[in-house]
């Protein structure tokens, strides 16, 4: 019988030198370590958690599954971080298996076991290779605009490198100077110690102590570099809040108000213990930059540097308005593109929101978003119109009025909340009379609330004043429940978003529908037509609120007739390839950003309300990328959309000879005579 494949533990060292190695990674654990304590010890400074975290899910989910890595928007950015990951995970997995087999009186680490181990090692490691020489020339030529690079971080690629680079040569060297007849099992080494025949044990200790004293290095330097998130990242995701959605926010509560006096957050400590670990997962990818269309048009709010600067706050005891300016937190859209695309799970939304509900407490909002609270509270109209406007279109139309009918006794199935926009604004208007005389015209039984309808508060939400949300999440909730109805419906995805995520907590727990969603219904059971257009005539604008914050991209395609992406890939095999399908029905046009990677138009958070400086409108931007596709109609579904694209596109070339229409309207025109 031939040897047993297997490897000696520490070949060729003498016992002082395997002491003296054992130091060495003692201390560097122990600067590790010391450097993580001091981070914990800020963390805890925050409010405790208030969820179960799943750690398993998250772990396996984020962490293992790389889910968000894998959604990234770069190209080239998401297969080298996974050849990294996955290769460096490979490598830590070997490495602790190897310590593991050291210390167990039964040794595993020989056999078949030893030969799947050392070739499974070796091909990992090219992976590892390829994604560090792949990410330095990222850095040094691609150079993405979003990804900043500084000297440590070419400095951490380098020693990625060389620890990878030493490994192969510890054994190769190994294989030279120990050869083993089962040594091709690992065929990067075996091939590279073809290349340095004759290496003594010397030399080979000599290799062994420089790669010892890298793994040294890169322990102890791990924390203070980018490279962290290795570390953080991973606790991140395993305390994440697994029921934490883009489309909701934590609500404040009053006892909590109470007890610290205060509303929102101040200090950096008064985030969540969670929220202030995030801050150090960040990785400085830039990613969430890259998408803030704040940013894009020059504003000064950058997510990544939000992040960074809170960070830095909770270092030095400054307060979140002192490192992060008033503007940049009035900026934001919250348009979520940030969070979706962060692959460490941060969640930009919550910790501007926060600072927003301190900064409205103590009085620090002007201008016309102040004003839209003042109308708020008047008037409970984001538009400031009193009750009775909302009801004024109704009666011309023949709209059928909750209270009415409940006064005959008659019932209907859905409520069709008009909001806000829907009742004054002279084109959401447009939109609410085209859903209504659809909804008629395919027979289907509703009402609306009319003079009991209020805002939902989303706006005053978002903007950060929690308690008047509150209240008016209440009002209405208690409106909502003194009918029965077996679904709401509205014309406006902030509505539809607050109405169907928000309004749980304060008793209202009810199925909404986007009028896509129920639109689209009714043109697939036949009881409405689509409109029929020329392929690429139309092009749709996917609001954030209901393409990304909703993951609803499909109902309002299918509402003009578009064959979806889910019919174009109904098969495993299509799905795989991708596969296009002749279908029958129209054709969009689409822009380059669409479905959940809309490009926000500039109205959400209660943006709408607040003075934009001309040449700082992401409208605009948006609207650019409408009318770059060619297409000749602008379809919405959003009538806070349909405000900034209106504007937007007079101000972008040929914008004027295009056409701004709700998807209702259309599907109005297509169904006059039917
Ligand atoms: S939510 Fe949107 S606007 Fe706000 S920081 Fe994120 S990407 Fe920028
Ligand atoms: S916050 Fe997230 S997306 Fe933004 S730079 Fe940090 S890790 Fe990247």
């Amino acid at each position: 019988m031939g040897e047993v494949p297997t490897r000696e533990e520490f070949l060729f060292l003498p016992a002082w030198q395997v002491a003296l190695f054992y130091a060495l990674i003692a201390a560097s654990v122990a600067l590790f370590v010391w450097q993580v304590r001091g981070r914990v010890r800020l963390w805890m400074r925050g409010r405790p958690i208030s969820w179960r975290p799943d750690y398993v899910g998250g772990i396996v989910r984020y962490v293992l599954g790389q889910k968000k890595v894998k959604t990234s928007r770069t190209r080239s950015g998401a297969p080298m971080h996974l050849l990294i990951f996955y290769g460096f995970l490979t490598l830590f997995i070997g490495t602790t298996l190897l310590a593991v087999n050291t210390y167990l009186p039964w040794k595993f680490h020989k056999g078949a076991y030893f030969l799947t181990y050392e070739f499974v090692l070796d091909v990992m490691g090219v992976a590892l290779f390829i994604g560090l020489v792949w990410a330095g020339l990222r850095r040094l030529f691609a150079k993405p605009k979003s990804l900043t690079s500084d000297l440590s971080d070419y400095a951490t690629l380098g020693l990625l490198l060389l620890l990878t680079v030493t490994g192969f040569l510890l054994e190769a060297a190994r294989m030279s100077a120990a050869p083993q007849p089962f040594d091709t099992s690992a065929p990067v080494g075996h091939w590279l110690s073809g290349l340095i025949p004759g290496v003594t044990p010397q030399i080979y200790i000599g290799i062994w102590w420089v790669h010892a004293a890298l793994v040294a290095v890169f322990i102890a330097a791990v924390p203070r570099l980018r490279l962290r998130h290795i570390v953080y990242a991973v606790l991140c995701a395993a305390g994440t809040d697994p029921e934490a959605k883009m489309s909701s926010l934590t609500p404040l509560k009053l006892e909590d108000v109470e007890k610290t006096g205060k509303i929102g957050v101040e200090k950096p400590e008064e985030y969540s213990r969670w929220h202030l670990m995030s801050l150090d997962a960040c990785m400085e990818c830039g990613r969430c930059t890259e998408v803030c269309p704040a940013h894009a048009v020059g504003k000064p709010l950058d997510p990544q540097k939000v992040v960074q600067d809170i960070r830095s706050a909770l270092s030095d005891g400054r307060t979140v308005a002192d490192a992060v300016s008033e503007e940049a937190l009035w900026a934001c859209t919250t348009c979520n593109a940030c969070v979706e695309v962060c692959p460490v799970l941060i969640r930009h939304v919550d910790l501007i929101v926060d600072a927003r509900r301190h900064l409205v407490a103590e009085g620090r909002m002007s201008g016309t978003a102040a004003t839209m609270l003042r109308q708020v509270q008047s008037t409970e109209s984001a538009w400031g119109t009193p009750a009775a406007e909302r009801e004024k279109w109704m009666g011309a139309e023949e709209v059928p009025i909750a209270r009415d009918l409940a006064a005959r006794g008659e019932s209907f199935e859905y409520l069709l909340w008009v909001g806000c926009a829907g009742a004054v604004d002279p084109a959401a208007g447009k939109t609410a009379r085209s859903v209504a005389s659809l909804l008629k015209k395919a027979g289907v039984s509703f009402a609306c609330l009319g003079i009991e309808e209020r805002c939902t508060g989303d706006s005053a939400r978002r903007v950060g004043d929690e308690f008047l949300f509150q209240q008016l999440a209440e009002q209405n909730v208690g409106t909502l429940n003194s009918y029965k109805f077996k679904k709401i419906v509205t014309a406006c995805p902030h509505c539809f978003n607050t109405l169907k995520n928000e309004y749980a907590p304060f008793g209202g727990d009810y199925e909404v529908m986007h009028h896509t969603q129920l639109l689209s219904e009714l043109v697939e059971s036949g009881r409405l037509k689509a409109p029929s257009f020329e392929d690429g005539a139309v092009v749709f604008h996917d609001p954030c609120y209901l393409g990304r914050i909703n993951n609803e991209s499909d109902a309002p395609r299918r509402a003009l007739g578009v064959p979806s992406d889910s019919d174009a890939s109904d098969t495993p095999v299509g799905k795989w390839l991708n596969e296009p399908l002749e279908l029958e029905g129209n054709r969009l046009a689409e822009p380059v950003n669409h479905g959940r990677k809309t490009l926000c138009c500039g109205a959400g958070g209660g943006r709408m309300w607040m003075d934009e400086d001309i040449s700082q409108r992401p409208g605009s931007r948006r609207a650019q990328e409408l009318v770059e596709t060619g297409a000749k109609t602008v379809a919405v579904a959003c009538p806070f959309c349909r405000i900034m694209l209106e504007t937007g596109l007079q101000q972008v070339e040929g914008g004027d000879k295009t056409e701004l229409v709700d998807i209702a309207e259309m599907l109005s025109e297509a169904n006059e005579d039917a």
